[in-house]
């Protein structure tokens, strides 16, 4: 039974133009309308979960629900199945003026981490990526969240049009003097149906290639070390300590509970998402029909490789005596010849555990698309 939830508000105030998420401009009306639904299919549940250790609301922009919507998500948990007095509890927020407006209310009501989308400090290339806010602003909201004994995570984003190196530098050098517990350096990818993906195709916008996005990483990497950020996720650092419990259940394969339109959950071998439209989820889940056509049951073979895959992300690595115990030697005797040759050309280690090299985190994706072939 999974202990860690999490609960999806798929609305946005914007739309930012890389962003290929399932995210939707609604009325208040349609927002709280969705946030019913959550508290039922919650209430339908319930005796799915144990008492939570990490609480994650994500979007969209959670914080479009507003206090009362989230005070009465946690309200409805807290009731049952109860939320764990050390809980990790964290909502994704917009580094703006009227989220900073609401960390204090949140704070209050048991929230212990905020997770900001911060995306770059420079001024001018905010409006390119859709922000609605300033890099002053942004900068507020962290010291904000800081002085009311939020733990803050940053997002930041590399490979941005127009992006230099040395406004990276500076995004960095800003980032390590607000010195947050943590940050996730993304590198900005065209997703399909994205605004920069028709604007590229077009060939009105033109991106840093890809070594000069691979030096950016390499950069933040360095950078961040310098200020005492430990590299423990392929795309996360955290000072000692501050690492995100939440999403190392996601890394480590574990089971998760999701609420909210289009989220998704891993209960007992078996992986479901809620319907991604806000009126479908709601009418599925007033009609109590358990979204059954997006259910899948992991066969074995197949969670044992995405445990693997997934657990590589971690600079950790993964413990290949839990894998064996967890899924069976036969199955694991299956892929080690794959790490076995993913090693020889450099790119993990094995030993007690399988960890990826320096090279291999550069090339993640490609690993991960060897270790999930059948
Ligand atoms: S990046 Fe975040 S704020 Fe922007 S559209 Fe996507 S989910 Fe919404």
């Amino acid at each position: 039974m999974p202990s860690a939830v999490y609960v999806h508000i798929p609305f946005c105030r914007i739309r930012c133009p890389y962003c290929d998420f399932d995210a939707y401009r609604a009325p208040r009306r349609a927002i709280e309308g969705h946030t019913e639904a959550v508290l039922a299919e919650i209430a339908s549940r319930r005796h799915e979960l144990r008492p939570i250790t990490s609480l994650y609301f994500g979007g969209g922009t959670p914080t479009t629900a507003g206090a009362a919507g989230l005070r009465a998500v946690m309200e409805t948990l807290r009731a049952a199945p109860g939320l764990l007095p050390d809980a990790e509890v964290t909502v994704e927020a917009n580094p703006t003026p009227r989220d900073a407006a609401i960390l204090g209310e949140l704070r209050g009501l048991g929230v212990t981490r905020v997770s900001l989308g911060v995306q770059s400090f420079t001024d001018r290339l905010l409006p390119m990526l859709g922000r609605d806010h300033s890099a002053a602003e942004a900068a507020d909201a962290v010291r904000q969240a800081l002085s009311l004994g939020l733990e803050v995570s940053l997002d930041l984003m590399c490979g941005v049009p127009g992006q230099t190196m040395r406004d990276w530098q500076a995004d960095l050098a800003t980032a390590a003097h607000l010195s947050p517990g943590h940050i996730s350096v993304y590198m900005l990818t065209l997703e399909a149906g994205t605004r920069y993906e028709r604007l590229h195709a077009g060939g009105r916008l033109e991106l840093p290639g890809e070594d000069e996005q691979a030096d950016m990483y390499e950069a933040a990497l360095e950078r961040l070390a310098q200020s005492g950020y430990e590299h423990y996720e392929v795309s996360n650092l955290a000072l000692p300590g501050r690492q995100s419990r939440h999403n190392r259940v996601y890394w480590q394969n574990r089971e998760y509970a999701g609420f909210g339109a289009g989220a998704s959950s891993c209960v007992a071998g078996q992986r479901w998402t809620n319907e991604s439209h806000p009126t479908a989820y709601a009418e599925a889940v007033r009609s109590g029909v358990r979204m059954p056509s997006l259910l899948e049951r992991l066969p074995p073979e197949r969670a044992m490789r995405e445990t693997l895959a997934l657990g590589l992300r971690l600079l950790e690595g993964v413990e290949l005596t839990t894998v064996r115990e967890r899924y069976g030697a036969g199955r694991l005797a299956r892929v080690l010849p794959v790490l076995r040759s993913l090693a020889v050309r450099g790119l993990v280690t094995i030993a007690d555990r399988a960890a990826l090299t320096r090279r291999g985190l550069m090339l993640y994706d490609g690993v991960a698309a060897q270790i999930l072939a059948p």
